[in-house]
């Protein structure tokens, strides 16, 4: 009778720590859905419109891109310019510089408020760079900071009891240290205000340029988990050096293809290397409206997620890939 009690006892500890590692399995190959500048294929990209949008979904987490305004607030936009996503051209035509481009440095937090965002267009052409996205010129769209928008999503997070992160990118550090701006420095300082301070704090910061990220770690001492992006052949040699800082790789989707063979897609070596190396990988951009090597969305996710094996990815349809993932 003993013995029975007893054993009976060893099965149900060893069932209950059989679901325990299940359960841990399942959570660590959990796939990570980050809304790429938003809910961006149905808003402009990175108004607080298309957050919410975003939030809404419920992806892993919310991209904002960064760039200092003249005193020095991190405004939420893509790129250094403003020509391509905003009125500026009709609202300060004497801004311009000699390359006749319109630069986020050159106007305070208050003069940026005054534009209107629109759907990302050609300056040149005017002309609407997805056609079938929001109409260019509608609606009323604003400018916002990461302050802002960080208060946005912690927002949501308290009201909905929700707890969706942060993925904010320091766009062209070199841009500004040239300008005497340090905008590492003060990004991480308002991330640090806001709670964002380890890797257990819901936040992912990336960057293009290796130097700085580098610098981020060592230099600013920063514990958050941290992605390196890349876009070139050349930068996938250094996956060993990206690992003594970062926790992450940020591919374009392209440097994981290599080539089809009888209808099944071959991969570059890029995934296995960086998991051997701990390193996360999240690729850019998901879009349903931009499908290239594949027929279908779902496919591309199919391919990329499930047999190259990626963690995450940046997708412009958040609300798309949370559905085929949680159909998995
Ligand atoms: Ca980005």
């Amino acid at each position: 009778m003993f013995f029975a009690k007893q054993k009976l006892f060893i099965l149900v500890l060893l069932i209950f720590l059989s679901c325990k590692e299940s359960i841990k399995n399942q959570s660590s190959m959990k796939k990570t859905v980050i809304a790429h500048r938003g809910a961006s294929a149905y808003l402009p990209e990175h108004t607080m419109e298309a957050k919410a949008m975003a939030y809404a979904m419920n992806p892993d987490y919310i991209e904002q891109d960064l760039v200092l305004s003249k005193d020095d607030v991190p405004i939420v936009i893509h790129d250094i310019y403003l020509d391509d996503v905003t009125n500026v051209a009709t609202v300060y035509p004497d801004k311009k510089r000699e390359d006749n481009r319109y630069y986020v440095i050159d106007f305070t937090f208050d003069e940026l408020q005054q534009l209107q965002v629109t759907e990302r267009f050609d300056p040149k052409t005017g002309k609407q760079f997805y056609p079938n996205r929001f109409p260019k010129n509608k609606g009323n769209f604003k400018l916002h900071s990461l302050a802002q928008e960080i208060e946005l999503i912690q927002g949501l997070n308290y009201s909905t009891r929700n707890d969706i992160g942060i993925y904010p990118e320091i766009k062209n550090p070199a841009f500004h240290h040239k300008n005497g701006k340090d905008i590492a420095k003060i990004t991480l300082k308002i991330l640090s205000e806001y709670g964002y301070k380890t890797k257990k704090d819901n936040c992912i910061f990336q960057c293009f340029d290796a130097k700085e990220l580098e610098r981020v770690r060592k230099e600013l001492k920063s514990d958050l988990f941290l992605v390196q992006l890349i876009e070139s052949d050349e930068e996938t040699k250094q996956l060993k050096h990206f690992a003594t800082y970062a926790d992450g790789l940020g591919p374009w989707y392209t440097q994981i293809l290599d080539k089809k063979v009888n209808g099944k897609w071959q991969f570059t070596s890029l995934v296995t290397d960086a998991h051997k190396l701990g390193l996360k990988v999240h690729p850019y951009t998901f879009r349903a409206d931009k499908l290239a090597e594949f027929s279908s969305f779902d496919e591309m996710i199919q391919v990329l997620f499930f047999e190259a094996n990626i963690d995450g990815g940046f997708t412009d349809f958040p609300d798309k890939m949370v559905q085929f993932l949680a159909n998995k």
